[in-house]
């Protein structure tokens, strides 16, 4: 896969410096914005045979490994699906372990295979634990020559200070609409001006969002918000379960609409129910909206703890419920 055009600049810059790269970088952004893929591109670039400035050859033996994903110079640490369960549901909710990074480190420990770089991608590296990143740390410290640790961050505030210093940061930020719009366009994605609104300008998590069982979560969870009056909350937080990182997300900027619809403004994230929001908003304590808001952003930072999802976005439901009784 190519660099994403809005990433190209950035993918440039690091390609006229191949000689002069940190063991360690840091790309962090938003999340949607395609980091990981472009820390793919890099590793890429760096264990092909004939890496040129548009990335690896793509026929080489390396590009083939990579491809296949059984690159024996490349590590990928991400939090596994619960197979168990077998749902990417789950995705979210696991941590990299301890004993996931010192796989890596035994195998840094060990020379390459083609006598070349090695790569270790960490996505995202907030998924790691405390024991998890200090064990990483050494690595950072004083890593073994021609390696190349790349992390991949939508929360750098999360990450241990020490792990932070030891890395380059580069931003990977989201593109102009015009060129979302274009790329969106390119992968035939319907309704893209609606998706890439809701995803607050990501294209990679518009493509998401309109992942079909998703969107059918979604207008669920929505039509519910819209009509609160006959809810069984306790029913929704239960079905809702598999999916609380998705009805956390959805729900903040539920009440980030209602609170614009309050000033007076049209909704940002969902206008397609226009008319609920601006007849909850109406209705509504905007003091209430705020506390709640602000308590579902912090929220966003132990979403990956594993906790009890359903009593949690009950709770939240409940406190949503209770706003237009308040005034
Ligand atoms: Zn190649």
């Amino acid at each position: 896969m190519r660099v994403h055009p809005w990433n190209r600049a950035l993918w440039d810059r690091l390609v006229q410096e191949r000689d002069r790269l940190p063991h360690a970088l840091l790309l962090h952004g938003m999340a949607g914005v395609g980091k990981r893929q472009l820390a793919v591109n890099l590793a890429e670039w760096l264990l092909c045979e004939a890496p040129g400035p548009e990335g690896g050859c793509g026929r080489c033996r390396s590009c083939g490994w990579l491809a296949q994903g059984s690159h024996p110079d490349l590590r990928l640490v991400e939090p596994k699906e619960d197979e168990a369960e077998g749902e990417k549901v789950k995705k979210g909710k696991r941590l990299i372990s301890v004993g996931e990074v010192r796989e890596v480190l035994d195998f840094l420990a060990l020379s390459a295979h083609q006598g070349g770089w090695r790569v270790v991608i960490v996505a995202p590296a907030e998924a790691m634990n405390t024991a998890a990143a200090n064990a990483l740390l050494k690595t950072l410290e004083e890593p073994p020559p021609r390696v190349m640790l790349i992390l991949v961050s939508h929360q750098p505030r999360r990450l241990l200070p020490t792990v932070l210093s030891r890395c380059r940061k580069l931003p990977v930020s989201p593109p102009d609409r015009d060129t979302a719009l274009a790329w969106l366009a390119e992968q035939r994605l319907e309704d893209a001006e609606q998706m890439l609104r809701e995803a607050g300008g990501a294209p990679l998590l518009a493509m998401d969002i309109a992942d079909s069982e998703r969107r059918g979560w979604r207008d669920r969870f929505l039509a519910a918000l819209a009509g609160p009056a006959e809810q069984d909350w306790s029913e929704l937080a239960q079905a809702m379960q598999p999916r609380l990182t998705d009805a956390w997300g959805w729900l903040m900027r539920w009440v980030c609409d209602l609170i614009i619809c309050h000033s007076g403004a049209p909704a940002r994230y969902f206008p397609q129910h226009a008319a609920a929001l601006a007849g909850l908003a109406g209705r509504a304590d905007t003091a209430s909206l705020w506390t709640l808001y602000q308590e579902l952003q912090t929220a966003g930072r132990w979403l990956h703890h594993p906790l009890n999802n359903q009593l949690q976005l009950e709770s939240w439901l409940l406190r949503y419920a209770s706003l237009e009784a308040r005034k």
